[in-house]
């Protein structure tokens, strides 16, 4: 038990993707990659993704100033009651 860490495995070989994180990523560490890009872990990867853990229909809904495709459809069902 004379030897613990093997220098060669702490060579810094990229940074983590995540603009939020970048994070020193080592040779022989487990990763994400999407395209060339490393990622450190799974919360940075949905970061980078643009995805994130919400509880389905308690989402908070967020107003959409200009409205949707959905919301105008709502809307037009609404006239055809007329
Ligand atoms: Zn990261």
């Amino acid at each position: 038990m004379s030897k613990v860490l093997d220098l060669d495995s702490n060579e810094v070989i990229d940074i983590c993707a995540d603009p939020d994180c970048n994070a020193e990523i080592f040779f022989g560490q487990s990763v994400w990659k999407k395209g060339h890009d490393l990622i450190c872990s799974t919360d940075c990867l949905l970061r980078v993704l643009g995805a994130k853990a919400v509880i389905a229909g308690r989402e908070p809904v967020e107003p959409e100033p200009y409205g949707t495709f959905e919301t105008f459809n709502a809307a037009r069902s609404e006239y055809s009651n007329f």
